[in-house]
């Protein structure tokens, strides 16, 4: 092996070991922000067509370790980790199939957000600027079982279409996004503007933001930007209260030095 090689190797390690970690940091901060729990999953495209990364089905979604996110082919094979992937894989493998923009796609089971699923005239609309995302409109997928075959993961992709979320009807949610720190973001703020969204419904009749406000606002809206930003503060929350530890975070991407990261629950759960 040339130098070169052994350089490739180093990188594409690293970058593996990038993404398990932020995949890890972003579910247990999804448990801390109440929007994960004891199912739903996240994942990210992996460094080959056809592979991605993503937790066992066994694992807590609470106390995920970096080290435990499988590596896993888009025919549910495990490549790289122990356990078994979790059973709707195929909503990740399809979504990933159908989408060459996607590079992380998070499922989850957000009832207050799934509610928009059980009403008539239930769609979601932006109300909160950073929805703008999803000015186009929330597809809802009305298969309301689990997806646990490549055939409905096919037809959950279709149902998603170009779109950056969909609803599953009377089951939950997927999102994506071209990586974890953007994902993240877009879940915080999906399920932000679906509260946002319910409570306006009780004061009276609903004012979305229309397609040029939103237009107006992802004129100047910098995304990878945000991301980051939202990120850090998470993470800076997550340090403080021990959900995440700090060699998880890359410098990148970890609050300032010099922030308060004293754990108080002993960042060992
Ligand atoms: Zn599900």
């Amino acid at each position: 092996m040339d130098r070169r090689e052994q350089t490739e190797g180093g990188e594409q390690r690293g970058r593996a070991r990038q993404v398990r970690q932020q995949l890890a940091v972003a579910t247990r901060m999804l448990v801390d922000a109440g929007i994960l729990g004891y199912s739903g999953h996240l994942s990210a495209r992996g460094p080959s067509d056809e592979l991605f990364y993503v937790q066992p089905v066994d694992d807590s979604r609470a106390s995920l370790r970096p080290e435990r996110v499988l590596l896993v082919s888009f025919d549910g094979e495990v490549v790289e980790g122990e356990g078994k992937p979790p059973s709707e894989l195929a909503i990740h493998a399809e979504l990933y199939r159908a989408r060459s923009d996607v590079g992380a796609v998070a499922h989850f089971h957000h009832d207050p957000t799934t509610m928009f699923t059980m009403v008539e005239n239930g769609a979601i609309v932006p109300v909160k600027n950073h929805a703008s995302r999803w000015a186009a409109g929330v597809p809802v997928h009305l298969d309301a079982s689990h997806i646990a075959t490549a055939a409905q993961g096919r037809a959950l992709a279709g149902t998603l279409g170009g779109a950056g979320a969909a609803l599953l009807r009377g089951h939950g949610e997927v999102v994506v996004a071209e990586d974890v720190l953007t994902l993240f973001a877009d879940v915080v703020h999906f399920v932000e503007n679906a509260d946002a969204l319910a409570h306006a419904m009780q004061l009276g009749r609903v004012r979305p933001l229309d397609r040029t406000e939103c237009d107006r606002f992802l004129d100047t809206f910098q995304r990878d930007r945000h991301a980051r930003k939202l990120w850090k503060y998470h993470t800076s929350v997550a340090l403080s209260s021990g959900s995440v530890l700090p060699e998880w975070l890359d410098a990148e991407t970890a609050p300032v030095a010099g922030d308060t990261w004293a754990p108080v629950r002993g960042g060992s759960r």
